[in-house]
C-alpha cells in the first residue's frame, strides 16, 4: 500500500521514463541559452545551455525531471544529446561564417562515470567537425565523491582538447580540494556566493575566494547575478564574466543569435 505523495512521486517517475525516448525523437527537450557577458565592454563572451522539457501540456523545468533520469540513467542520454544539439549548433554559426562563442553544456555525474563520455563526445565533435574548445563542459565537483575518481576523466577531457568549468562552486556541495587536483580552467561562483554579496562576512568570503581562484590561474563566472551592486562588487573584484539576470535570462536560440551577433 502506498501512501499519497510517495505514490505521487513514483508516478511522476513512470511517466516521465515511459515517454523519455518518445520525448528525444520528438525533439520535446529544447536547448536555450544564457548569455555570459564581459562586464568591462558588456559584449557576449559566450553562453551556457540550459535544457527545457517542452510537452505537448507544457514546459518542464530540468528542476522536476533531472532528479529522475539521475536516477534512472537517462541522463545519459539526455546530456548526450544536450551536447550534440550544441555541437550541431556551432557547426550551423561556423558555416554561416560567425566568429563563435563558447557555449557550455552541463555533464551531470551520472554521465561522468557512464559509459566512455570522453569517446563519445569526442565522437559528436569529430563529426560536427568543430573545435572542442566552443563547447566546455559544465561538472560539479562535489565532496561526497574523490578527486581520484574524476581525475582521469577530467584528464582524457583536457588531452581531448576540451575545456573544463566546476560549476556551482561555494555551493554546500563543492570543495576547495577540485581548485588543485583538476584541469578546470573556469571556476563558476555559485548564486549562494553572490547572494551574500551586502553581507560583511560573505562579501569577505567571496573576496577571499576569487583571490584564490585568480591565483590559481583560474577564469570567474560569476552566477546569478541580478542586481547593480552585485555587479559593481564583481567588477572591483576583478570577475572575467557574468551570468544572471541581471543582463539576461536564458534566451531562445534565435534570439541568443541575433543578441551575440547582431544584425
Ligand atoms: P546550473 O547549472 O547552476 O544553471 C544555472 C541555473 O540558474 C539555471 O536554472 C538558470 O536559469 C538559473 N539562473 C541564471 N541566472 C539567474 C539569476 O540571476 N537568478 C536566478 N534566480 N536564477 C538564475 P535552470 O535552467 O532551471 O537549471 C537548473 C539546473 O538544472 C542547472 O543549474 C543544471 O544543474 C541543471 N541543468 C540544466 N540543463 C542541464 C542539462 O542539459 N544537463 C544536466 N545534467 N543538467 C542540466
Ligand atoms: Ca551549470
Ligand atoms: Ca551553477
Amino acid at each position: 500500500k502506498y501512501s499519497g505523495p510517495i505514490s505521487q512521486h513514483q508516478l511522476r517517475a513512470q511517466t516521465y521514463e515511459a515517454r523519455f525516448s518518445e520525448a528525444i525523437q520528438n525533439k520535446e527537450f529544447v536547448v536555450w541559452y544564457q548569455p555570459k557577458y564581459n562586464p568591462y565592454n558588456e559584449k557576449i563572451v559566450g553562453a551556457e545551455a540550459l535544457v527545457r522539457w517542452q510537452t505537448p501540456e507544457g514546459m518542464i523545468p530540468p528542476g522536476e525531471f533531472l532528479d529522475v533520469f539521475e536516477s534512472d540513467g537517462l541522463i545519459e542520454k539526455l546530456d548526450e544529446y544536450v551536447f550534440r544539439t550544441v555541437c550541431q549548433q556551432q557547426k550551423a554559426w561556423a558555416d554561416m561564417g560567425r566568429k563563435l562563442l563558447p557555449v557550455s553544456v552541463n555533464v551531470s555525474r551520472c554521465s561522468l562515470f557512464g559509459q566512455d563520455i570522453v569517446g563519445r563526445y569526442k565522437k559528436i565533435i569529430e563529426e560536427c567537425g568543430i573545435d572542442p574548445l566552443y563547447v566546455p563542459i559544465e561538472i560539479t565537483e562535489s565532496v561526497a565523491l574523490a578527486n581520484l575518481k574524476i581525475k582521469p576523466i577530467a584528464d582524457a577531457f583536457f588531452d581531448a582538447g576540451f575545456h573544463l568549468h566546476m560549476d556551482d562552486f561555494g555551493s554546500g556541495r563543492s570543495s576547495l580540494n577540485g581548485l588543485t587536483v583538476m584541469h578546470f580552467d573556469v571556476v563558476k561562483l555559485d548564486k549562494s556566493l553572490i547572494d551574500s554579496i551586502g553581507n560583511r562576512s560573505g562579501e569577505l568570503i567571496l573576496n577571499y575566494t576569487m583571490a584564490l581562484g585568480k591565483e590559481l590561474g583560474k577564469r570567474l563566472v560569476a552566477e546569478g547575478v541580478e542586481t547593480e551592486s552585485q555587479l559593481s562588487f564583481l567588477k572591483i573584484n576583478g570577475c572575467d564574466a557574468i551570468q544572471g539576470y541581471y543582463y539576461s535570462k536564458r534566451l531562445a536560440v534565435n534570439e541568443y543569435e541575433r543578441k551575440a551577433y547582431g544584425e
